[in-house]
């Protein structure tokens, strides 16, 4: 598998007139199979970038999108009705995820919020509920329970042999959900975490369905994950802030990475 990083932030999209080396965009992660074979975990600001870029190549292929949600909060949709496909007709996306998706759509994508209502949007788009193991390309695709105001879905994508997992959005509840983490990242080759708090700030953060650099690599150790991405950085986190929750998190988990616009990772 090829992971491409299109958005790394968390919440809102963030710009900084400073130097910024791990980006601004809102979570976008594809995973490519094959040349013409991919799936893309989340529909941040990322996504922008992604269709902009198959326009710039001109890449446009005739396989439909596969676009995975891990919930409907804005960072992680808020790039759907910019993403340049979706005004092709001859373009077909399906998204998957929660079931809720042509319903949360419908009322968000509308009049006074988007000008083109989401039914009316040129490309096919069909919704797909995930609640179980999937089959798609040669790759089987898990999704599980993260602990997150409203739900969150992660994924376990085993492809060839290797594993990866992506769960963003999520906090440790001590108990049922992080069991369900540990289970569904054991022997992971690559897990994408979501690592949006410093533990200063987690500590009047309780509830709010996000991680530590502690907390990933607590999970990577008791999984046996061989890679760790610190994922979801806080919009307002300087690379100061960034640079040193991964050189933390190295000391606990030498194989811990923070994740960037742009970084691409072989699986
Ligand atoms: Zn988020």
């Amino acid at each position: 598998m090829k992971v491409l990083i299109w958005g790394a932030r968390g919440s809102v999209p963030c710009f900084s007139k400073r130097k910024n080396h791990f980006g601004t965009n809102t979570p976008c992660v594809e995973v490519k199979f094959s040349k013409t074979e991919r799936i893309i975990l989340d529909a941040g600001t990322g996504l922008v970038s992604m269709g902009n870029s198959i326009f710039e190549k001109s890449n446009l292929s005739t396989e439909p999108f596969n676009i995975f949600l891990s919930h409907f909060h804005w960072d992680h949709i808020q790039g759907l009705p910019f993403f340049k496909p979706v005004f092709q007709k001859e373009v077909s996306i399906n998204i998957y995820g929660k079931e809720e998706i042509d319903k949360v759509f419908s009322s968000q994508m509308i009049t006074p919020f988007y000008p083109v209502p989401f039914g009316n949007l040129p490309a096919k788009i069909n919704a797909v509920h995930v609640d179980s193991s999937i089959s798609l390309f040669s790759a089987k695709i898990t999704p599980f329970q993260l602990n997150h105001p409203q739900g969150c879905i992660g994924y376990r994508i085993e492809h060839n042999g290797k594993i990866l997992v992506y769960a963003t959005d999520t906090e440790p509840d001590e108990g049922k959900l992080d069991k369900i983490l540990i289970d569904h990242s054991k022997g992971a080759d690559l897990l994408i975490m979501d690592s949006n708090n410093t533990p200063e700030e987690a500590a009047f953060r309780k509830g709010w369905g996000h991680s530590t650099y502690i907390d990933c690599v607590n999970i990577a150790n008791k999984a046996d994950v061989k890679r760790l991405i610190l994922f979801h950085h806080d919009p307002f986190h300087d690379d100061s802030v960034v640079f040193e929750k991964e050189a933390k998190a190295k000391r606990l988990f030498r194989n811990s990475f923070a994740a960037f616009e742009d970084m691409q990772i072989d699986v």
